[in-house]
């Protein structure tokens, strides 16, 4: 019998937090972050730098099987939490950009681009020690993780501190118009047929809003603490 390694899955809603809370989390306890959602930003920008139409879901599923993404530990001091390559380009800020955000759960939607990531998802889950960031990790990617959290904020504070991000980076942020796509996301997200986000039923629940990233933090190395024999 094969013992399940140590990961960490943190899941929840768009901009609830997850890669600056894993980053640190991961950092702590000497664990690498996986933040899954940069997998499936990279088959977006790829389809819509290559021209492919959003609607064409077996042209997408195809790109989702047949591009490599990987993500490794950044040395850049630009506040990345790490460096993505797709095909061996540094894609790590062009993911992030607005018509990503704006198509992203509609590629993320399609069963075969789920089923393709899923695969890449599991190999680096085994590998242990590993903190992994999405929206349906302890529930369909990694449902055997020992510790699940699910990391929650309303609309209206996600998309402040999305603001606040994109401000320190020196873009321009428009609160209404981030709210709208923090919903839009949530709606998309929790209602496709396959993988929704929904709360895993042995997950612990932080609700971030009154908390500062710290807090966050503790709570969560703490949580490792008591689960794992040995988490550093
Ligand atoms: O977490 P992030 O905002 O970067 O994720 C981008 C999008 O990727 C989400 O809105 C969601 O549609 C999708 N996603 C997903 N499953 C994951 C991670 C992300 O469907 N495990």
């Amino acid at each position: 019998m094969s013992t399940i390694p140590p990961v960490i899955a943190i899941d929840g809603p768009a901009a609830s937090g997850k890669s600056t809370v894993g980053k640190l989390v991961a950092e702590t306890l000497g664990f690498l972050l996986f933040d899954t959602g940069a997998l499936y930003r990279a088959v977006t920008l790829t389809a819509l730098r290559r021209g492919i139409p959003i609607e064409d879901e077996a042209c997408i599923s195809d790109l989702a099987r047949t591009i490599h993404i990987d993500l490794i530990p950044s040395q850049e001091k630009d506040g990345r939490p790490y460096t993505v390559l797709v095909d061996g380009e540094d894609l790590t800020w062009a993911i992030r950009s607005e018509p990503v955000d704006a198509h992203v759960s509609a590629v993320s939607a399609y069963p075969g681009v789920r089923e393709a990531l899923k695969h890449q998802q599991r190999r680096i889950a085994w590998q242990g020690k590993v903190v992994m960031a999405g929206r349906d990790i302890g529930t369909v990617v990694f449902p055997e993780a020992p510790l699940k959290v699910y990391l929650d904020a309303t609309p209206e504070v996600r998309a402040r501190r999305r603001c606040e991000e994109l401000r320190a980076r020196g873009e321009e942020a428009d609160f209404d118009e981030i709210l709208a796509g923090v919903r839009r996301r949530d709606a998309i997200d929790s209602t496709r047929a396959m993988a929704p986000l929904r709360i895993a039923d042995d997950a612990v629940v932080i609700n971030t809003d009154d908390m500062t990233v710290d807090e966050v933090v503790d709570a969560i190395v703490q949580l490792a603490r008591e689960r794992f024999d040995d988490p550093a």
